[in-house]
């Protein structure tokens, strides 16, 4: 016993390498990010008027990335499995520096004298309020907007981590039908998250959340290593897959995905152009503002099942021996709920009696006919 909490110390322990590893990442990201093409969106417009401009270039990022590690890989520079060896050491220096760049982002909150939407402070004097939830809204560094790197980091990170838990699992012979899977799955959804990563322009997180703890951890430690918890858990587990079972979980996938896709594609295309066909026939709008038909029509936010459809798919190649690989369609059922009332009591606020109407008429939340 004495001796697994001395390994586990070690294991956890971040090292210069885990820092130097994180630099470089977050150095590559800040650079690549602010140099390479990509599209300029506009975000949403803020209460001042103005609205922040997204350089939406993280699928070339990735993609260059991953080919910039196959090479080193190759040739011998850094192993394929860097990352999979020292998981938990990751694991914490990620952690410290969510922590030390939240304390930064609160000190600079503190001193701001902004007056923007984007940047004006919001300090509660509740420092354990101010310091989780953040004080300003869009904070930028080098030009960078704070919020949209964080989270792109935590998305790419996430592959990294999967795409070097495969390369162990190849090292040690050990490639099962479930690892392939669960690795597919999440491979289709990180590209499909970059490819249409300006519609994150317009989620909840980029336009209401302010930057602090929450967030910085959510998207640079939580992201990463927990949704990566069935490549780990995959890699010292062995499942037998039926057939059967295997047809059924793609369908779970790809399913979940049609209606993540579709109802946050139809939305962001209405947002753009609300005269704009769905399901091939001009969209029915309540008070001009409010989508009701296509997934909107059917449940209000039925993006958040056909996420937790996804997410389902991701574990289900672990079997149900164990409850860990479920992990995160549990986390994200909790953090969906909670959030659609959130959301529902920001919605009421905004857009008061075409809301209600919107609620007559659509009275299903996230999972028609039960919910
Ligand atoms: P949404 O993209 O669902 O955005 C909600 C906003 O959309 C509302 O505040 C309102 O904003 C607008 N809206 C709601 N209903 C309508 C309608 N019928 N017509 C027009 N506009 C409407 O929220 P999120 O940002 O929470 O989620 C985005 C995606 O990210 C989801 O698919 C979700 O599942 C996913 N997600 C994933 C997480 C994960 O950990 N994997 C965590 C959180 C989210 P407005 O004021 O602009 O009208």
């Amino acid at each position: 016993m004495g001796m697994d909490l001395t390994l586990l110390l070690h294991a956890i322990t971040p090292s210069w390498t885990s820092v130097a590893m994180l630099l470089l990442y977050f150095t590559y990201l800040a650079i690549a990010g602010s140099i390479l093409p990509g599209r300029i969106v506009p975000g949403a417009t803020l209460s001042d008027g103005t609205r922040l401009q997204y350089r939406c270039n993280g699928l070339l990022l990735l993609v260059l990335l991953v080919f910039l590690l196959g090479i080193v890989g190759w040739i011998d520079l850094v192993s394929p499995t860097a990352i999979a060896d020292r998981g938990l050491e990751l694991l914490s220096t990620t952690l410290i520096f969510s922590v030390l760049v939240t304390n930064l982002l609160y000190m600079v909150g503190c001193r701001s004298r902004d007056q923007s939407s984007s940047l004006k402070s919001h300090i509660t004097g509740n420092l354990i309020h101010d310091w989780w939830f953040g004080i300003q809204l869009n904070p930028q560094f080098m030009g960078l907007d704070l919020k949209f790197y964080f989270v792109r980091a935590g998305m790419m990170g996430w592959l990294l981590i999967n795409l070097s838990i495969l390369a162990k699992c190849i090292q040690e012979n050990n490639l099962s039908q479930s690892m392939i899977l669960y690795q597919l799955f999440c491979v289709l959804y990180i590209l499909d998250y970059f490819f249409y990563e300006e519609y994150m322009t317009s989620t909840w997180d980029i336009i209401a959340e302010r930057l602090g703890f929450m967030l910085v951890f959510g998207d640079i430690v939580w992201i990463p290593f927990t949704f990566s918890i069935q490549g780990w858990w995959l890699l010292r587990n062995k499942v037998e897959l039926t057939t059967a079972a295997v047809i059924a979980n793609c369908l779970v996938f790809f399913m979940g995905y049609l209606v993540f896709r579709g109802a946050n594609k139809q939305k962001h295309v209405f947002k753009k152009n609300p005269k704009a066909l769905i399901w091939g026939m001009p969209p029915k709008v309540i008070g001009g503002k409010l989508l009701v038909s296509g997934y909107w029509g059917i449940a209000r936010h039925s993006n958040y099942l056909g996420d937790l459809l996804v997410a389902l798919s991701f574990s289900l190649p672990c079997g149900i021996s164990s409850p860990v690989p479920y992990f995160y369609p549990t986390y994200l059922f909790i953090l969906l709920i909670w959030r659609e009332r959130r959301d529902e009591a920001r919605c009421a606020q905004k857009y008061k009696d075409i809301w209600a109407e919107y609620k007559k008429t659509v009275p299903w939340r996230i999972l028609p006919y039960v919910y």
